[in-house]
Parts: C-alpha cells; sequence; structure tokens
C-alpha cells in the first residue's frame, strides 16, 4: 500500500483525494477485521510502543520545535512530553478497569434481566491538531485512541512543519498504517479527510474551524470531540496572595509565548490590588525572562510566534488598543524578523477594543480593574462560555461564587493552566470552547461507544405483549400504577 503521510497546498490535487480514501479504506477494513483482535494486551503493548519510540526520538522532537517556533527544551518536556508519557502510564494502568464491563442493577420492570455497559472502541478515527502543541494534541489523543481499541488517521498542523514530520516519522516506526497514519497538509488536506465517513473525529484548534469539522461531521452524523479556545480570564481579588498570583500567571501567560489555549487570556484585579500585582507581574518578568530588553529578547527560555501573519495579528491587537487610549504598562518591545513580542502588559483596555473581544493568544496580558466583582462576572455570562477560568483568592466564599456563578470548561483556583495536567479530571471546554472532554478515562470514553448489553433470563414483560385481552390490560394498568 503506498499511502503515506501526504502533503500539499490547496486545492487538494486528485492524487491526494484519492489516496486519502484508499487509507480510509485500509484502516476500515481493519478496524472491523481487528475488532477482536484489540485485546487489552494488544493495546497496552500499542501505548508501550508509542513510548518507546517517543523515547528514541525525544532529541529530534526537541529540534523540530526549536526549528518551529524556538520552543525552550525544558518547556518542550514538561509541556510536550511529559503530558503524553503521563497519558500512556495512566491509560497503562487503568485500562484493564475501564475496559471492564459495568454490570447495571434493573430497575422492578426489568426484573429478571441482567445488563451491563461496554465501552467498544468506535472504529476509523480522525485527530486534527494544532501547532501550539503539535505533539502533545497530536499523540495525547492518540493515546486515548488506541486503549479505546480504534485504529487513527492524524492530521497535525502544516504551521509547525517541522514537528509534524517528526510526528509522521514516529507513526511509521512504530504502526502499521492500517492502525494509525498520519497525513501532514493544511486545510484542503483536512477538508478531503472530512469528507470521508469517520466513525469519530476528535478536533483540537479554534472555534471558527471547529464549527467547519462539525458541519462536516453532521453530513455523516459522525460523533466529535472539539477541543476549542477563546478567552480564559483570571479574577485577582483584594485578599489574593499578590507575589504567589504573579508568579503562577506569568509563568501560564508567557510560557509557550502566550499561544496556550488556557493561558489566562485577561486579568481582572480589585482596584486597590491593582498596582501592587502590576508590580509584582513586572518584577516577575524580570526576574524569569531578564530585566532588559536585550536580556529578555535573547534570553534562551522565551520562544517565538509562530508565524508572520500571528506576529502582525497581535500587533495589531497591540495597535488597536493603544490607538484607541490603552497604556502599554510593560514591555511592547517587537521585533518582526525574528516574530518577537516582549510580555507585555497593557492596561486601561474597554470592551470596544479587539483586545477585549478576540482570542489574543499571545504574550500580551491586558489587567482591567473592577470594583464589584458582580460586573466581572455579568461581563463573562455575557460573552462566550471560556476554556478556564482562574480565580486567585484566599476567601473560599469568593472563588466559590465565582465557581456557582459563571460557566467555563474548567476552574483553577490559587492557580492556572496546571488542570490540564491533572489525569483524573476531564479536560474540555463547553458550547464556544469546546464539546466533549478528553484526557484519561474521559478520553478513553470519548473514543468509545457506550454499548447497552442486556441478556434476558426470566423477564416477565412478556406478560404485557398483545394481544391486549382484558387480562393483559389489567396487568398493563396495575404495572402502570406500581411503576408509573
Ligand atoms: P486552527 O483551528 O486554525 O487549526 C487547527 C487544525 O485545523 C490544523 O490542523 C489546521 O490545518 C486545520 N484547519 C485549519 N483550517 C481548516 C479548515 N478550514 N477546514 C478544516 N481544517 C482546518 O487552530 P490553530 O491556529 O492551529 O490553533 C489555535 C487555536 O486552537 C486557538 O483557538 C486555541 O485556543 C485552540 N486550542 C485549543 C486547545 C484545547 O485543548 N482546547 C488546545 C490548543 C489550541
Amino acid at each position: 500500500m503506498s499511502v503515506r503521510a501526504v502533503t500539499g497546498p490547496a486545492p487538494v490535487h486528485p492524487g491526494v483525494g484519492d489516496s486519502i480514501e484508499s487509507l480510509f479504506a485500509l484502516q476500515r477494513r481493519s478496524a472491523v477485521q481487528n475488532r477482536a483482535k484489540f485485546t487489552l494486551k494488544a493495546r497496552l503493548a500499542m501505548l508501550s510502543r508509542l513510548k518507546t519510540t517517543m523515547k528514541r526520538r525525544e532529541n529530534d522532537i526537541i529540534g523540530a520545535l526549536y526549528a518551529d517556533f524556538r520552543k525552550p527544551e525544558s518547556e518542550v518536556r514538561l509541556t510536550e512530553l511529559f503530558p503524553v508519557y503521563q497519558e500512556i502510564s495512566h491509560a497503562r494502568r487503568h485500562l484493564r478497569s475501564w475496559l471492564r464491563p459495568h454490570r447495571v442493577h434493573a430497575s422492578l420492570g426489568m426484573f429478571g434481566t441482567a445488563a451491563e455497559v461496554r465501552y467498544q472502541a468506535k472504529g476509523v478515527c480522525l485527530i486534527i491538531s494544532p501547532w501550539n502543541y503539535p505533539v502533545n494534541l497530536s499523540f495525547g489523543p492518540l493515546v486515548s485512541a488506541l486503549a479505546a481499541g480504534n485504529t487513527a488517521i492524524l492530521k497535525p498542523s502544516e504551521l509547525t512543519p517541522a514537528t509534524s514530520a517528526v510526528i509522521r516519522e514516529i507513526v511509521e516506526e512504530t504502526f502499521p498504517e492500517e492502525l494509525v497514519a498520519v497525513c501532514e497538509g493544511d486545510a484542503a488536506v483536512s477538508q478531503a479527510l472530512l469528507d470521508l465517513p469517520f466513525d469519530h473525529i476528535f478536533f483540537t484548534g479554534s472555534p471558527q474551524v471547529g464549527k467547519i469539522v462539525m458541519a462536516a461531521a453532521a453530513k455523516h452524523l459522525t460523533s466529535v470531540t472539539l477541543e476549542l479556545g477563546g478567552k480564559s480570564p483570571t479574577i485577582v481579588d483584594s485578599t489574593a496572595n499578590i507575589e504567589d498570583a504573579a508568579r503562577k500567571i506569568v509563568w501560564g501567560k508567557f510560557a509557550n509565548n502566550g499561544q496556550t489555549c488556557i493561558a489566562p487570556d485577561h486579568i481582572y484585579v480589585a482596584r486597590n490590588q491593582a498596582r501592587a500585582l502590576v508590580d509584582a507581574l513586572r518584577r516577575e518578568i524580570g526576574r524569569v525572562y531578564g530585566q532588559s530588553d536585550s536580556q529578555q529578547k535573547n534570553g534562551a527560555d522565551y520562544c517565538r510566534i509562530v508565524n508572520p501573519r500571528h506576529f502582525e495579528r497581535i500587533c495589531a491587537l497591540i495597535d488597536d488598543a493603544s490607538a484607541r487610549g490603552a497604556t502599554i504598562l510593560e514591555g511592547g518591545v517587537r521585533d518582526p524578523t525574528q516574530k518577537y513580542i516582549s510580555p507585555t502588559l497593557i492596561g486601561e483596555t474597554t470592551p470596544q477594543m479587539a483586545i477585549s473581544r478576540e482570542e489574543i493568544f499571545g504574550p500580551v496580558l491586558p489587567i482591567i480593574e473592577f470594583d464589584d466583582v458582580s460586573s466581572v462576572i455579568e461581563t463573562i455570562n455575557s460573552g462566550p462560555k471560556p476554556l478556564a477560568i482562574y480565580v486567585f483568592s484566599r476567601t473560599r466564599e469568593f472563588s466559590e461564587n465565582i465557581v456557582k456563578l459563571t460557566s467555563s470548561g474548567g476552574v483553577c483556583v490559587n492557580h492556572n493552566v496546571v488542570h490540564f495536567l491533572h489525569p483524573n479530571l476531564p479536560f474540555g471546554g463547553v458550547n464556544n470552547s469546546g464539546i466533549g472532554s478528553a484526557h484519561g478515562f474521559y478520553g478513553f470514553k470519548a473514543f468509545s461507544h457506550e454499548r447497552a448489553i442486556l441478556r434476558d433470563k426470566f423477564s416477565v414483560l412478556r406478560l404485557l405483549f398483545p394481544p391486549y385481552t382484558p387480562a393483559v390490560k389489567k396487568l398493563i394498568n396495575l404495572t402502570f400504577r406500581i411503576l408509573g
């Protein structure tokens, strides 16, 4: 079979579409024929093989991510490799119990039957991933897909080509293509894949493209998991430990150069703490990334914006805000030749500015002061539901109130971003920020069909079958009275 990864600019030339179709047909046959062969043992072995190849190719992954957007090695280890290894270890530890059929109790009306729920593989799955954590967000879902017993086609992002090539090589070295294959390429390749009747689509990316994916899935009634983005707010209360909050926020915001779906997009801070917070954030930026502009620019721990388009987009957000009266409180230094924007704090933004409406997805952090937190809650509730909300407060009542009165994919109290790393928490958004969940059991569940299995033993339901004689009618009425 000649189908390997396919590359190509839009539009897809016919050959690419054909090769995608034959790859899909190959995987479909394999998914059906191998249903019984994807035993616990086989799945555990596949997960181990993936980890072994990834370990062997670690230096290539690190090199590729540096080539794509100068991602520091330590950040690659912490945010790209560790989450996947953790997913693998967690799945290996728990897969046996996840696969065990769950007995369910019969109701009175179901007396005489035995019933259970089994998690069964969906079949052929499509995983479309973004560029910002390309390894983590390609292999993380793949671990769940394989744990659940599926075959999978991965479509990594065209914006990180060096990393996508390593992802393809790792897959080719580890799996036969009837089990896992990679299709490299841009939106056109993605759309050629989306034309096919996959059994599940796991998409990570922007809400705009998420809508395109869902519309394409609807044509085949394919189930979807959508891991999307949006503006995740952080609220800093007047009782918050400001130094601690600043430390965590600078890490959460400027790691990966702010190009993190769950990075704090903007901060609401109690007015009496605003000055202290800005000072603490400045000190922390200096401590972590360097005191001077040149130290910051030349520091090894700060990666770059992924491409000129995103660089221009973020600059335009800053320029629009500045032109409408916002103040640069820190940073704002740029170098288009390196796609570099220094860690930037910005004050006095207004809701009319583009920066207040669009997902920033870069190293720019607006700081908005509030007097009454109910206005913050009202603002959050009037917009699309965020992927995450972060609250820094020493008052439990304050954080509980935010949790109860708002909706978001997840929440961290006195931290940010780290809920992603918790293997027992579902990770995902809600509505505009996503549909469905990833990670651990929840990822396994996303790629599984919860199959209901009922076995009749001595059920008495047959007494209610037609013909509806007076005796049967009486029995139906009696059943209604007792059980209805
Ligand atoms: P994107 O939506 O532009 O692209 C994601 C993937 O979709 C890529 O593989 C791309 O090739 C493909 N694609 C692009 N246009 C398409 C089209 N018209 N039809 C079909 N496929 C298409 O997202 P991105 O720029 O790669 O990533 C940034 C976005 O992803 C942000 O919004 C961010 O918040 C979000 N994100 C979410 C999570 C999460 O876990 N919820 C994680 C990372 C990123």
